[in-house]
């Protein structure tokens, strides 16, 4: 499709949360996004090996963004050998959209060090990059980075959520209902992600 404005909304999603899922809809309204695609990424290669199976990343996306027709995942990089490179999704995207403007969504300190990437500058000529912002987050950082003129930023209180607090919730057997939709909690549970067993209780806590 010629023209389309495409958000791309690149995270490891372990899990997904509310937060993220106000960062699509916000970007979407903001910058006037005709679809937002969520981008589990495959492997991570700076991150630990702890990561969450891609499957099961990719699966509690698809429960969280299936109502919203705006809203759409990718397998790209689940399915993709080898570790995960932003470039070479953005350039499959732009190769599939030539006449598009691709935008692409994801947390400012994974931003702040996008001059680590591979092949950088290619990623900041394909796409626009959005830099999403918990409250409080001080944008001299993306300055002393001197990569604050190449971002937009997207401010988003309910950024405040974070998948580590998800997850330690879960392994201390602590509430997380209202920060993850119930279907990414219920599925979580069911498969023993997070230190959480079978039938839905925490490992060694109360709930
Ligand atoms: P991260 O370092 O785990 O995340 C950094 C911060 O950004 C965390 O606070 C995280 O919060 C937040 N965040 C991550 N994705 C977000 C999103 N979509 N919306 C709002 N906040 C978000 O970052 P990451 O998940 O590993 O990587 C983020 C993206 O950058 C991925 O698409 C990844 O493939 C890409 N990346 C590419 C390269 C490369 O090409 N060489 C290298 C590194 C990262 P939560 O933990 O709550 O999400």
């Amino acid at each position: 499709m010629s023209g389309q404005r495409l958000g791309i909304m690149g995270g490891t999603f372990d899990p997904i949360h509310l937060g993220h899922l106000v960062t699509a809809e916000q970007a979407r309204a903001d910058l006037g996004l005709d679809e937002v695609v969520f981008l589990p990424a495959g492997q991570p290669w700076q991150k630990d090996d702890d990561t969450t199976s891609a499957e099961h990343r990719y699966l509690m996306t698809v429960l969280a963004t299936a109502a919203n027709p705006a809203f759409s995942v990718s397998r790209v990089e689940v399915d993709r050998d080898g570790p995960t490179y932003t470039v070479q999704t953005l350039r499959e995207l732009r190769a599939q959209l030539p006449d598009g403007e691709l935008y692409f969504i994801t947390g400012a300190d994974a931003i702040l060090n996008i001059l680590t990437w591979k092949d950088a500058d290619e990623c900041l000529e394909l796409a626009t990059f959005v830099a999403a912002t918990r409250p409080g987050y001080d944008l001299a950082r993306l300055e002393a980075e001197g990569i604050r003129a190449e971002v937009c930023v997207l401010d988003v209180p309910a950024l405040a959520i974070s998948s580590t607090d998800v997850r330690e919730r879960f392994a201390a057997g602590r509430a997380v209902r209202y920060l993850i939709p119930r279907e990414v909690e219920e599925f979580a549970r069911k498969h023993g992600l997070y230190g959480t067993d079978g039938n839905g209780l925490a490992l060694g806590g109360v709930v």
